[in-house]
Protein backbone atom coordinates (compact mmCIF):
# COMPACT_ATOMS: atom_id res chain seq x y z
CA UNK A 1 0.00 0.00 0.00
CA UNK A 2 1.48 3.19 -0.70
CA UNK A 3 2.12 5.49 2.35
CA UNK A 4 -0.20 8.27 1.33
CA UNK A 5 -3.63 5.55 1.22
CA UNK A 6 -2.13 4.20 4.33
CA UNK A 7 -1.85 7.72 6.38
CA UNK A 8 -5.44 8.36 4.76
CA UNK A 9 -6.33 4.98 6.21
CA UNK A 10 -5.18 5.20 9.27
CA UNK A 11 -6.44 8.88 9.97
CA UNK A 12 -10.14 7.06 9.59
CA UNK A 13 -9.62 5.13 12.42
CA UNK A 14 -10.51 6.16 16.12
CA UNK A 15 -7.44 6.96 18.41
CA UNK A 16 -5.90 3.84 20.08
CA UNK A 17 -7.12 1.74 17.25
CA UNK A 18 -4.24 -0.23 15.64
CA UNK A 19 -4.16 -1.34 12.02
CA UNK A 20 -2.01 -4.09 13.06
CA UNK A 21 -0.49 -4.41 16.28
CA UNK A 22 2.84 -5.91 15.55
CA UNK A 23 3.51 -3.20 13.37
CA UNK A 24 3.91 -0.41 15.67
CA UNK A 25 7.32 -0.76 15.60
CA UNK A 26 7.59 -1.04 12.08
CA UNK A 27 10.49 0.49 9.78
CA UNK A 28 9.86 4.09 9.69
CA UNK A 29 11.28 3.90 5.57
CA UNK A 30 8.44 2.41 3.23
CA UNK A 31 9.26 1.12 -0.21
CA UNK A 32 9.06 4.46 -1.78
CA UNK A 33 11.50 5.51 0.50
CA UNK A 34 9.14 8.00 1.50
CA UNK A 35 10.04 8.43 5.48
CA UNK A 36 7.05 7.57 8.06
CA UNK A 37 7.23 10.15 10.92
CA UNK A 38 6.85 8.84 14.59
CA UNK A 39 6.57 10.79 17.90
CA UNK A 40 7.28 9.40 21.13
CA UNK A 41 6.54 11.09 24.73
CA UNK A 42 7.28 9.96 28.56
CA UNK A 43 3.84 8.92 30.20
CA UNK A 44 0.80 7.24 29.19
CA UNK A 45 -1.63 10.23 29.46
CA UNK A 46 0.55 12.28 27.12
CA UNK A 47 -0.78 10.27 23.99
CA UNK A 48 -3.02 13.35 23.38
CA UNK A 49 0.89 15.20 23.01
CA UNK A 50 1.39 12.75 20.54
CA UNK A 51 -1.75 13.27 19.13
CA UNK A 52 -1.09 16.93 18.73
CA UNK A 53 2.41 16.66 17.20
CA UNK A 54 0.80 13.94 14.67
CA UNK A 55 -1.16 17.02 13.49
CA UNK A 56 1.98 18.44 12.54
CA UNK A 57 3.80 15.33 11.17
CA UNK A 58 1.42 14.07 8.40
CA UNK A 59 0.46 17.83 7.08
CA UNK A 60 4.66 17.31 6.23
CA UNK A 61 5.62 19.60 9.00
CA UNK A 62 9.11 19.46 10.92
CA UNK A 63 9.48 17.61 13.56
CA UNK A 64 10.34 20.82 15.33
CA UNK A 65 6.74 22.20 15.11
CA UNK A 66 5.25 18.81 16.24
CA UNK A 67 7.03 18.27 19.77
CA UNK A 68 6.93 22.15 20.04
CA UNK A 69 2.78 21.64 19.70
CA UNK A 70 2.96 18.40 21.07
CA UNK A 71 4.47 19.29 24.53
CA UNK A 72 1.52 22.59 24.52
CA UNK A 73 -0.64 20.51 25.46
CA UNK A 74 -0.15 19.01 28.88
CA UNK A 75 1.47 22.49 29.65
CA UNK A 76 -2.14 24.02 28.95
CA UNK A 77 -3.65 21.17 30.98
CA UNK A 78 -4.73 22.07 34.43
CA UNK A 79 -4.71 18.35 35.99
CA UNK A 80 -1.21 17.62 35.05
CA UNK A 81 0.26 18.97 38.28
CA UNK A 82 3.97 18.49 36.61
CA UNK A 83 4.01 21.13 33.63
CA UNK A 84 3.28 24.10 32.89
CA UNK A 85 -0.52 25.75 34.41
CA UNK A 86 -1.58 24.10 37.19
CA UNK A 87 2.17 22.45 38.24
CA UNK A 88 2.96 22.21 41.72
CA UNK A 89 4.89 24.61 43.33
CA UNK A 90 7.88 25.18 45.49
CA UNK A 91 8.36 25.27 48.65
CA UNK A 92 7.38 28.74 48.69
CA UNK A 93 4.17 28.23 46.25
CA UNK A 94 5.93 29.49 43.60
CA UNK A 95 5.34 27.66 40.15
CA UNK A 96 8.49 27.56 38.68
CA UNK A 97 9.11 25.52 35.05
CA UNK A 98 12.24 24.19 33.35
CA UNK A 99 11.89 23.15 29.66
CA UNK A 100 14.37 23.40 26.81
CA UNK A 101 13.84 22.43 22.98
CA UNK A 102 16.47 20.94 20.50
CA UNK A 103 16.77 20.87 16.27
CA UNK A 104 18.27 18.45 13.65
CA UNK A 105 20.97 20.82 13.69
CA UNK A 106 22.08 21.47 17.10
CA UNK A 107 20.05 24.41 17.36
CA UNK A 108 19.33 24.86 21.15
CA UNK A 109 17.28 26.89 23.80
CA UNK A 110 16.15 26.48 26.94
CA UNK A 111 14.21 28.55 30.22
CA UNK A 112 14.69 27.87 33.40
CA UNK A 113 12.99 29.40 36.88
CA UNK A 114 10.50 30.63 34.51
CA UNK A 115 7.52 32.33 36.43
CA UNK A 116 3.87 33.38 35.09
CA UNK A 117 3.92 31.80 31.44
CA UNK A 118 2.54 28.52 30.92
CA UNK A 119 4.16 27.54 27.44
CA UNK A 120 7.57 27.08 28.64
CA UNK A 121 8.38 25.47 25.85
CA UNK A 122 7.73 28.99 22.96
CA UNK A 123 10.07 30.92 25.55
CA UNK A 124 12.43 27.98 25.11
CA UNK A 125 12.45 28.45 21.47
CA UNK A 126 12.52 32.14 21.69
CA UNK A 127 15.96 31.89 22.87
CA UNK A 128 17.10 29.35 20.53
CA UNK A 129 15.88 31.08 16.93
CA UNK A 130 15.69 35.03 18.91
CA UNK A 131 18.87 35.10 21.03
CA UNK A 132 22.39 34.90 20.94
CA UNK A 133 21.78 32.83 23.86
CA UNK A 134 21.04 29.39 24.46
CA UNK A 135 19.73 29.82 28.25
CA UNK A 136 17.95 31.96 30.08
CA UNK A 137 16.68 32.08 33.63
CA UNK A 138 13.64 33.53 35.77
CA UNK A 139 13.38 37.36 34.96
CA UNK A 140 15.52 37.44 31.54
CA UNK A 141 13.26 34.63 30.22
CA UNK A 142 9.84 35.86 31.57
CA UNK A 143 11.00 39.33 29.99
CA UNK A 144 11.96 37.85 26.10
CA UNK A 145 8.26 36.37 26.77
CA UNK A 146 6.64 39.24 27.58
CA UNK A 147 8.69 41.39 24.54
CA UNK A 148 7.30 38.51 22.16
CA UNK A 149 3.93 39.01 23.03
CA UNK A 150 3.23 36.55 25.49
CA UNK A 151 1.07 37.49 28.89
CA UNK A 152 2.14 36.99 32.67
CA UNK A 153 -0.56 34.62 34.05
CA UNK A 154 -1.57 32.84 37.49
CA UNK A 155 -0.02 29.45 37.18
CA UNK A 156 -1.29 27.78 40.67
CA UNK A 157 -4.16 26.79 40.17
CA UNK A 158 -6.98 26.25 43.15
CA UNK A 159 -6.21 22.01 43.47
CA UNK A 160 -2.29 22.64 43.44
CA UNK A 161 -2.12 25.25 46.37
CA UNK A 162 -4.38 23.16 48.05
CA UNK A 163 -1.50 20.57 48.01
CA UNK A 164 0.84 22.59 48.80
CA UNK A 165 -1.04 23.78 51.60
CA UNK A 166 -1.23 20.20 52.70
CA UNK A 167 2.27 19.63 52.30
CA UNK A 168 3.23 22.57 54.57
CA UNK A 169 1.69 21.14 57.57
CA UNK A 170 4.95 18.56 57.50
CA UNK A 171 7.12 20.43 55.02
CA UNK A 172 8.96 17.30 55.19
CA UNK A 173 11.46 17.19 52.10
CA UNK A 174 14.18 14.95 51.32
CA UNK A 175 14.80 12.76 48.24
CA UNK A 176 13.22 9.83 50.15
CA UNK A 177 9.52 12.24 50.68
CA UNK A 178 10.87 13.32 47.32
CA UNK A 179 10.38 9.94 45.57
CA UNK A 180 7.40 9.49 47.05
CA UNK A 181 6.00 12.21 46.15
CA UNK A 182 7.14 10.99 42.05
CA UNK A 183 5.62 7.58 42.96
CA UNK A 184 2.03 8.97 44.06
CA UNK A 185 2.24 11.58 41.00
CA UNK A 186 3.39 8.10 38.81
CA UNK A 187 -0.23 6.28 40.21
CA UNK A 188 -1.97 9.11 38.47
CA UNK A 189 0.37 8.96 35.72
CA UNK A 190 1.30 12.44 35.42
CA UNK A 191 4.85 13.53 35.21
CA UNK A 192 7.38 15.56 33.04
CA UNK A 193 6.55 15.40 29.49
CA UNK A 194 10.04 14.68 27.19
CA UNK A 195 9.16 14.20 23.27
CA UNK A 196 10.87 13.14 20.42
CA UNK A 197 10.13 13.11 16.42
CA UNK A 198 11.13 12.39 13.71
CA UNK A 199 9.30 13.90 10.76
CA UNK A 200 9.08 13.10 6.81
CA UNK A 201 12.27 14.58 5.76
CA UNK A 202 14.17 12.56 8.04
CA UNK A 203 15.21 14.78 10.68
CA UNK A 204 14.77 14.51 14.66
CA UNK A 205 13.83 17.08 17.33
CA UNK A 206 12.99 17.07 20.98
CA UNK A 207 11.30 19.26 23.37
CA UNK A 208 10.87 18.69 26.97
CA UNK A 209 9.24 20.93 29.58
CA UNK A 210 8.41 20.84 33.38
CA UNK A 211 6.97 22.54 36.41
CA UNK A 212 10.02 20.10 38.09
CA UNK A 213 10.16 18.62 41.40
CA UNK A 214 7.30 19.60 43.89
CA UNK A 215 8.17 21.47 46.94
CA UNK A 216 11.50 21.92 45.45
CA UNK A 217 13.77 24.41 47.20
CA UNK A 218 13.09 27.55 45.59
CA UNK A 219 16.03 28.03 42.54
CA UNK A 220 15.91 24.70 41.85
CA UNK A 221 16.72 23.27 38.72
CA UNK A 222 16.63 19.20 37.78
CA UNK A 223 17.77 17.85 34.78
CA UNK A 224 14.57 19.11 32.10
CA UNK A 225 16.17 22.38 30.42
CA UNK A 226 19.47 21.08 30.50
CA UNK A 227 20.28 19.78 27.12
CA UNK A 228 22.06 16.38 27.60
CA UNK A 229 20.70 15.73 30.45
CA UNK A 230 16.81 16.10 29.88
CA UNK A 231 17.32 16.06 26.44
CA UNK A 232 19.83 15.00 23.43
CA UNK A 233 19.32 14.90 18.97
CA UNK A 234 21.64 14.26 17.21
CA UNK A 235 20.10 14.03 13.63
CA UNK A 236 22.72 11.71 12.68
CA UNK A 237 22.43 9.31 14.96
CA UNK A 238 19.29 9.44 17.29
CA UNK A 239 17.94 11.12 20.69
CA UNK A 240 17.00 10.53 23.81
CA UNK A 241 14.77 12.52 26.92
CA UNK A 242 14.42 11.21 30.30
CA UNK A 243 12.10 12.00 33.38
CA UNK A 244 12.19 11.16 37.13
CA UNK A 245 14.78 12.94 39.45
CA UNK A 246 16.60 15.43 37.58
CA UNK A 247 19.50 15.65 40.18
CA UNK A 248 20.59 12.07 39.22
CA UNK A 249 19.98 11.78 35.46
CA UNK A 250 22.48 15.03 35.59
CA UNK A 251 24.88 13.64 37.18
CA UNK A 252 25.38 11.00 34.09
CA UNK A 253 24.88 13.54 31.51
CA UNK A 254 21.50 10.74 31.17
CA UNK A 255 20.11 11.40 27.72
CA UNK A 256 23.33 12.25 25.88
CA UNK A 257 24.49 9.13 27.29
CA UNK A 258 21.86 7.13 25.75
CA UNK A 259 22.89 8.72 22.64
CA UNK A 260 26.03 8.30 22.49
CA UNK A 261 24.97 4.28 22.94
CA UNK A 262 22.87 4.48 20.05
CA UNK A 263 26.24 6.28 18.19
CA UNK A 264 28.26 2.92 18.62
CA UNK A 265 25.48 0.68 17.89
CA UNK A 266 23.20 -0.23 20.65
CA UNK A 267 19.02 -0.41 20.04
CA UNK A 268 17.41 2.59 21.50
CA UNK A 269 15.60 0.10 24.56
CA UNK A 270 19.54 -0.98 25.06
CA UNK A 271 21.28 2.82 24.94
CA UNK A 272 18.54 3.69 27.89
CA UNK A 273 19.11 0.25 29.90
CA UNK A 274 23.35 0.99 29.71
CA UNK A 275 22.11 4.75 30.86
CA UNK A 276 20.05 2.86 33.54
CA UNK A 277 22.89 0.53 34.58
CA UNK A 278 25.10 3.57 34.74
CA UNK A 279 23.19 5.43 37.47
CA UNK A 280 23.27 2.24 39.59
CA UNK A 281 26.89 1.87 39.07
CA UNK A 282 26.55 5.91 40.22
CA UNK A 283 24.86 5.58 43.22
CA UNK A 284 24.80 1.81 44.22
CA UNK A 285 21.85 0.01 44.32
CA UNK A 286 20.32 0.50 47.81
CA UNK A 287 20.12 4.53 46.87
CA UNK A 288 19.26 3.40 43.43
CA UNK A 289 16.09 1.46 44.24
CA UNK A 290 14.84 4.38 46.24
CA UNK A 291 14.72 6.45 43.17
CA UNK A 292 12.45 6.63 39.92
CA UNK A 293 13.94 7.68 36.36
CA UNK A 294 12.75 6.61 32.43
CA UNK A 295 14.73 7.20 29.23
CA UNK A 296 13.01 7.15 25.92
CA UNK A 297 14.74 7.27 22.66
CA UNK A 298 14.28 7.41 19.08
CA UNK A 299 17.23 5.95 16.28
CA UNK A 300 17.52 8.04 13.09
CA UNK A 301 15.76 5.38 11.54
CA UNK A 302 12.47 5.81 13.48
CA UNK A 303 12.94 2.86 15.90
CA UNK A 304 12.33 3.67 19.50
CA UNK A 305 12.53 2.23 22.65
CA UNK A 306 12.61 3.03 26.49
CA UNK A 307 14.17 1.59 29.61
CA UNK A 308 12.88 2.64 33.61
CA UNK A 309 15.44 2.08 36.43
CA UNK A 310 12.36 1.15 39.06
CA UNK A 311 9.09 0.22 38.06
CA UNK A 312 5.85 2.11 36.88
CA UNK A 313 7.23 3.95 33.92
CA UNK A 314 5.20 4.01 30.49
CA UNK A 315 5.86 5.72 26.87
CA UNK A 316 3.48 6.67 24.71
CA UNK A 317 3.84 6.26 20.58
CA UNK A 318 2.29 7.21 17.17
CA UNK A 319 3.00 6.06 14.25
CA UNK A 320 1.57 5.54 10.98
CA UNK A 321 0.16 2.23 12.63
CA UNK A 322 -1.71 3.95 15.01
CA UNK A 323 -1.08 5.03 18.51
CA UNK A 324 -0.01 2.49 21.57
CA UNK A 325 1.53 3.26 25.55
CA UNK A 326 4.29 0.70 26.24
CA UNK A 327 5.51 -0.65 29.62
CA UNK A 328 8.97 0.39 30.03
CA UNK A 329 10.80 -2.60 31.57
CA UNK A 330 13.27 -1.77 34.71
CA UNK A 331 16.40 -2.82 35.84
CA UNK A 332 15.30 -2.76 39.64
N1 LIG B 1 12.92 15.54 35.82
C1 LIG B 1 12.12 16.50 36.52
C2 LIG B 1 13.00 17.34 37.40
O1 LIG B 1 13.92 16.80 38.01
C3 LIG B 1 11.09 15.92 37.40
C4 LIG B 1 10.18 14.95 36.77
O2 LIG B 1 10.49 14.30 35.78
O3 LIG B 1 9.10 14.81 37.32
O4 LIG B 1 12.74 18.50 37.56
Amino acid sequence: MRRRKFVQLASLLPTGVLLNNSNVQAKSVDADNEINPVVISTWAPNVKANAAAWQVLVKGGTALDAVHQGVMVPEADPNDQSVGYGGLPDRDGRVTLDACIMDHQYNIGSVMYLEHIKHAITVARLVMEKTPHVQLVGEGALRLALENGMKKENLLTEASEKAWKEWLKTSQYSPMTTVENLLERIKNNHDTIGMLALDKHGNLSGACTTSGMAYKMQGRVGDSPIIGAGLFVDNEVGAATATGVGEEVVRICGSHTVVEYMRHGYSPADACKEAVKRLIKARGEATARKLQIGFIAMNKKGETGCYSLTGSFTMALRNVAGEKVIDAPSLL
